[in-house]
């Protein structure tokens, strides 16, 4: 099953339609991953949310976003920045999220390149995934101000690089007031002690929480 969606993009201005899966029949879950994938239905929703025009190629998100064509068709906008990733969703999330950065819209950057991420974990390539979660890093030093949150959510992706080193430096002199945090924090920690690259949910956290009592 399948939902037909019109856009206009945002580059050359062509109005087109585009076939996106269905929303997920799954039962909604509870737990979100350490790196606030969210579970079903709304995890599947990365694959209804992306949007490639036809004509140019520009690639847009749920939002309606503006783009020169210069931008559109040079070369870094093709390759991702040199990453060359395989056509298809997580590329395009890639795309969503240079364009994003361009306008200095950092949170949406971050939004479009952690679902790229999400697609190669999909599609078990972790190469890509890696690049994708590098992007993240680069984007989140940019961030302003004191987002405990996309903090959080950074101390995940260094360690689902195999930055362990780097989980610990990005939280050294922080503190956390409310105390899910502060565990969800810890847990982290323990999981880069122990080489652990793998994704882990909340549940994950508060089942060794529970098991520590
Ligand atoms: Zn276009």
């Amino acid at each position: 099953m399948s939902e037909t969606i019109s856009r206009t993009c945002g580059c050359c201005g062509t109005a087109f339609h585009q076939t996106v899966p269905d929303k997920s029949s799954e039962k909604p879950g509870f737990f979100y991953d350490l790196d606030n994938r969210p579970p079903e239905p709304a995890r599947s929703e990365l694959y209804r949310q992306i949007f490639r025009c036809p004509e140019c190629g520009f690639c847009m998100g749920p939002k309606d976003r503006k783009a020169a064509r210069e931008f559109v068709d040079s070369e870094a906008y093709k390759s991702c920045e040199g990453n060359d990733l395989p056509e298809g969703v997580g590329a395009d999330y890639y795309r969503v999220g240079m364009a994003a950065e361009q306008d200095n819209d950092i949170q949406t950057a971050l939004a479009a390149v952690i679902r790229a991420a999400w697609f190669f974990d999909d599609t078990d390539d972790d190469a890509n995934a890696v690049k994708c979660r590098g992007k993240y890093i680069e984007l989140f030093k940019k961030l302003r101000g004191n987002d405990s949150g996309a903090l959080v959510v950074a101390a995940d992706v260094y360690r689902r690089c195999g930055r362990y080193g780097e989980v610990a430096e990005s939280l050294k002199n922080r503190w956390f007031p409310d105390r899910l945090t502060r565990q969800i924090i810890e847990y982290e920690a323990q999981l880069a002690d122990a080489d652990d690259r793998a994704a882990h949910s909340l549940k994950d956290c508060f089942d060794v929480i529970d098991g520590d009592k």
